[in-house]
């Protein structure tokens, strides 16, 4: 249920401890949802309401390298980020865990064995039917071939939910689920506890005054800049020495990816390319292609992870833009403003109605008119960087009594080289399978440090509160609990030691469902929701999980692989 104030909350049941999770956002309602599917009380605190709300502008600041996530890229509601996200999900590949030598800090310590058995019941869990997650499957039932660049390179899918705002598709748990209750309107604070078990949350709704909230087990489900901000301030309370005072890694190794056009494409045949590259839409789901490198040719190159997807740029992208802003305000009945103006905007694409809609019932493609242009955009992973880091200026409070959250966003590895090389490589593999020419673009050719300036963050925002196999490497250990605290326990992609090519919040959901199995002691593969979703998920077969392993795995080390 839905509460707005901490005196309408149900009291706890005696001798039942409650689960609290700070935050409503992706990890934390699909945290909320899990454990009480699994019959745990869980009360969940979310600052922001049912309404799109945004961090105050005076809460934050943005140091270092210009970052506008920030800014735009994180939501204050019910929902959280999910209010505002495409939805992609796309899984991490083995080489993401796995420490490499040429990347300093990028080791986890848990292996991509530890996480890949999750990202089937996660899948499952959001409503994904089963038969959408093979790539050659889907490629069959849009009537297209796989392109192919090349034994270095795969041509993977990206997979849209349908549903992708989380208060909406956790709707039933949320309102039918008499264990899950929700206090919209109410801001973590601070913690109490004793030694290093946490026994209370102290919340402050609009009015400023405090309550404390108790529970047997914290979750913290901030969002990255956040959960730092959360954990930062409460290391400096004089009332309980926390645990985590004094962990010098907290805050640190920030990331996010770097992503934007590295270079224009001309194709060879433009109804071939757009087939092979316009977004597909098969079962309901849309897909988007995109290419990698195997993890085999990251290994002999000793670069960084980085993905490739074409952009079509034509005179319908804004306005499509705008009508889909236009159709999720409607769809969730959400207040926003301008809503005449985007109606108004949203209007220009009446023209191309009839083949958008051929092009997707008939064809299984999202429609591209043939004028569009096309640039190839990169997702890039940049390296860990203990300078890289959140921060907080005890010197502004906000209304609530939080810092500032100031946030110092630097790069310093090998990130222009290994984006090069990469976009070389696809120029190369474009041409010769006839797929067109790609034009990169000078400066990175001539590996200028100005041509990562015309890159931008992708609202990835990863790290600050990393996993690592001791309170000396990391903030968690490899099952997301706070060093030095029994009971406090981080969900997100600020636990990630690296951030692969992928969008990140597929992977932190898994480790979600990692995480309650944990809790729980039970096989996500073998539970249902107590609720259904609106998005029905379909029956599946039995778990493709793989065996689990306890160790970290040894740094892969590029002298130790042959040389192109
Ligand atoms: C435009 C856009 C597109 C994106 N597309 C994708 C995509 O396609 N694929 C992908 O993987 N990722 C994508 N992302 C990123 C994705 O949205 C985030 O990674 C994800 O939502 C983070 O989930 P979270 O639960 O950690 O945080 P959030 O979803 O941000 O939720 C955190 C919640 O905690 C609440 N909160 C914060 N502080 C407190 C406090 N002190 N007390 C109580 N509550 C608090 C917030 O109000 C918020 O509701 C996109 C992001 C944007 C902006």
């Amino acid at each position: 249920m839905l509460y707005q104030s901490v005196a309408e909350l149900p009291a706890a049941v005696p001798g039942v401890p409650r689960v609290i999770v700070i935050g409503a956002g992706a990890v934390g309602l699909y945290a909320a949802a899990q454990l009480a599917a699994r019959g745990r009380e869980v009360v969940v605190i979310e600052a922001g309401n049912r309404d799109l709300g945004r961090f105050a502008a005076d809460s934050f600041a943005s140091e270092g390298r210009a970052h506008t996530g920030i800014r735009i890229g994180r939501a204050r509601n019910l929902g959280g980020t999910t209010s505002l996200w495409g939805g992609q999900l796309v899984e991490f590949q083995p080489i993401d865990f796995a420490g490499r030598d040429w990347l300093p800090g990028s080791s986890w310590p848990l292996r991509y064995e530890d996480v890949a058995p999750y990202y089937l019941p996660t899948y499952r869990n959001l409503g994904m039917p089963e038969r959408i997650l093979d790539d050659n499957e889907v490629w069959r039932g849009v009537s297209g071939d796989r392109p192919y660049f090349g034994p270095a390179f795969e041509v993977f899918l990206t997979r849209w939910m349908p549903v992708p705002n989380f208060a909406e598709l956790f709707e039933q748990p949320i309102l039918g689920d008499r264990r899950i209750s929700v206090l919209t309107g109410h801001v973590a604070t601070g913690f109490r506890g004793t030694g290093g078990r946490l026994t209370a949350v102290r919340v402050a709704g609009e009015n400023g005054e405090p309550h404390w909230i108790e529970g047997g087990l914290f979750l913290l489900a901030a969002g990255t800049i956040e959960n730092a901000r959360l954990l930062l301030h409460t290391a400096q309370d004089l009332a309980w020495p926390v645990p985590w005072r004094g962990n010098p890694n907290l805050g640190r190794y920030f990331q996010d990816h770097l992503g934007g056009p590295v270079g224009s494409v001309h194709p060879a045949d433009k109804r071939r390319f757009f087939r092979m590259f316009s977004n597909l839409v098969f079962a309901g789901n849309k897909f988007q292609p995109k290419i990698r490198l195997t993890n085999e040719a990251l290994s002999r190159q000793a670069i960084y992870n980085t993905q490739a997807f074409f952009a079509f740029e034509s005179e319908i992208s804004e306005h499509m833009v705008y009508l889909k802003q236009f159709l999720k305000a409607a769809l969730y009945g959400r207040k926003t403003a301008g809503m005449g103006e985007l109606l108004r905007r949203s209007a220009g694409t009446a023209r191309y109605l009839l083949p958008l809609m051929w092009k997707y019932v008939w064809d299984h493609r999202v429609f591209v008119p043939t004028t569009a242009k096309i640039a190839m955009h990169v997702q890039a992973e940049h390296a860990p960087r203990p300078e890289s880091r959140i921060l907080i200026d005890q010197e502004h409070k906000d209304a609530f009594g939080l810092p500032r959250v100031i946030l110092d966003w630097r790069l310093g590895g090998d990130e222009l080289n290994s984006i090069r090389t990469f976009a070389v490589q696809i120029g190369e593999a474009t041409r010769s399978a006839a797929i067109g020419e790609l034009r990169i673009d000078e400066d990175l050719l001539a590996e200028r440090p100005e041509f990562l300036e015309k890159l931008g963050d992708t609202y990835h925002q990863s790290g600050g509160t990393v996993m690592g196999a001791s309170d000396q490497d990391g903030v968690v250990d490899r099952n997301l609990r706070v060093f030095g605290t029994e009971n406090l326990h981080v969900l997100g992609a600020s636990v990630f030691r690296t951030t692969s090519n992928a969008n990140v919040t597929f992977t932190a959901i898994a480790l979600t469902t990692r995480l309650v199995d944990h809790l729980t002691g039970e096989d996500s593969s073998a539970v249902r929701l107590a609720q259904p979703l609106r998005a029905c998920p379909e029956e599946t077969r039995s778990s493709r999980a793989a065996p689990q392993s306890t160790t970290a795995a040894p740094a892969l080390r590029a002298r130790d692989l042959p040389r192109p």
